[in-house]
């Protein structure tokens, strides 16, 4: 079977599932193609702060989103070691979304038929004769694509395919999971993060009855030969906390998961790997995974999509797939005009994200003084970033 659309993402995430929402706001139609069989919501929850709201606005799921979680009002982190506490307000919004929430919404509000499950992507090439990507799913069916648009994830094949190479990253291993308090929980709305010196665990509340929880932890180098070790391995460090925050991981939900690798594009590949190659793109982690120090990937992957569908639409109004009205050379230099100015808008917005995060995880991992001294050096040149990333706007659709 070979079918010929106009825009296909490959990769059914926040990021895909948000850059076919904000195309189809635009009137601007597209195929998404996922690998899962269904919706993939794992990975337990997702803090999104101001710029994530902005770009949810956008996208017109603020309203119903903001329902589903309470305002976080105060950042409260505890040093045990060190004996230090501070209590700061937020100032921004801030909210944890339950990630099947979010990922709901998003497909939703797309047409039924955008979505393809199962659909998983073994290669492409890029066709000047029908100025088109030709794409190939591993049960044999043909794809054609006048834009790709790679949302496929940390290890992306369209990253891999731009030359960006490949994602470096942390041996951490992670921790998710709610607990849930039939009759409320007395957190409040503080965001608590609790850290030793080799391990940390974070606490936000969802809303009244759910509160999500992070634990991290260096993984040893032998490694692990299956999840559940990981995460007793992880667990391991609950004799260290304090009871309230002991207790409350012991009587988690069932479902948890456990990340192994945290993964990010260092710095230099997010200044200079190439982001386009004709009519090939990508977004999100494919472009710019980062560890998660400040909870930005999601909501950066947000703003991703809301600048994509942006250019798209300013350069080619009436959609991408040839109509008889614009010849393909002229539409073909429309898109590649499109992809371009994305790529400025986004660049130096990813780059300095993506240095503090890279500094941030250098200075907890590093082990020469020399090292630590430049991250500290470098955070400090880049004075409170971290706050103002969190305030950064998209603008508008
Ligand atoms: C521990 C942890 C905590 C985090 N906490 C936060 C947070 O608090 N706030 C925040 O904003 N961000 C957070 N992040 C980051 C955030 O989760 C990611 O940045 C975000 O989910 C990226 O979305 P994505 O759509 O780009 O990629 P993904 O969610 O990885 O989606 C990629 C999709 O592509 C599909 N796919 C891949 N290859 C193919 C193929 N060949 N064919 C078809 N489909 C394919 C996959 O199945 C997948 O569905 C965290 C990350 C981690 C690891």
């Amino acid at each position: 079977m070979e079918e010929i659309h106009g825009t296909v993402i490959i990769g059914g995430g926040i990021c895909g599932l948000a850059t076919a929402l904000a195309l189809r706001r635009k009137g601007l139609s597209s195929l998404v193609l996922e690998k899962s069989e269904t919706l993939r919501s794992d990975g337990v929850a997702i803090g999104v702060h101001a710029n994530g709201w902005r770009a949810l606005e956008q996208l017109g799921l603020a309203t119903e989103l903001r329902e589903t979680a309470n305002t976080i009002t105060e950042y409260h982190n505890v040093w045990p070691k060190q004996n230090k506490t501070t209590l700061k307000p937020t100032r921004k919004e801030l909210r944890c979304l339950k990630r099947k929430d979010l990922v709901e919404a998003l497909a939703k509000n797309l047409p039924v038929g955008t979505i393809h499950f199962g659909c998983h992507i073994a290669n492409f090439f890029e066709d000047s004769d029908c100025h088109c990507t030709v794409l190939s799913t591993v049960d044999g069916s043909r794809i054609k694509a006048r834009v790709l648009i790679g949302c496929d994830g940390a290890n992306s094949m369209v990253a891999q395919y731009l030359g960006l190479g490949s994602p470096s990253h942390l041996p951490r291993l992670v921790l998710l999971g709610f607990t849930s308090y039939l009759h409320g929980h007395p957190f409040g709305t503080r965001f608590l993060r609790f850290a030793s010196d080799d391990f940390a665990i974070g606490r936000m509340p969802v809303n009244e009855n759910l509160v999500h929880f992070f634990m991290t932890r260096p993984s040893p180098s032998t490694g692990f030969t299956n999840e559940s070790t990981a995460r007793e391995y992880v667990l391991e460090k609950l004799e260290e906390c304090p009871d309230e925050i002991a207790e409350m991981v012991r009587r988690r939900d069932a479902e948890t998961k456990t990340v192994t690798k945290v993964w990010y594009r260092p710095p230099w590949q997010v200044m200079l790997g190439r982001f386009q190659r004709g009519t090939v793109t990508v977004a999100g982690d494919a472009m710019h995974v980062m560890a998660p120090f400040f909870g930005q990937g999601g909501s950066t992957a947000l703003e991703d999509a809301i600048v994509l569908a942006r250019s798209l639409s300013r350069s080619a109004p009436d959609g991408v797939v040839v109509d008889g009205s614009t010849s393909d050379r002229e539409l073909d230099e429309k898109i590649r005009v499109a992809l371009r100015k994305y790529i400025r808008e986004r660049r130096p917005r990813l780059f300095l994200l993506s240095l503090e995060s890279f500094a941030f995880g250098t200075l907890l991992t590093a082990k020469s003084l020399l090292k630590k001294l430049v991250c500290v050096v470098m955070l400090a040149l880049l004075g409170n970033e971290s706050r103002r990333h969190a305030d950064y706007d998209c603008g508008r659709l």
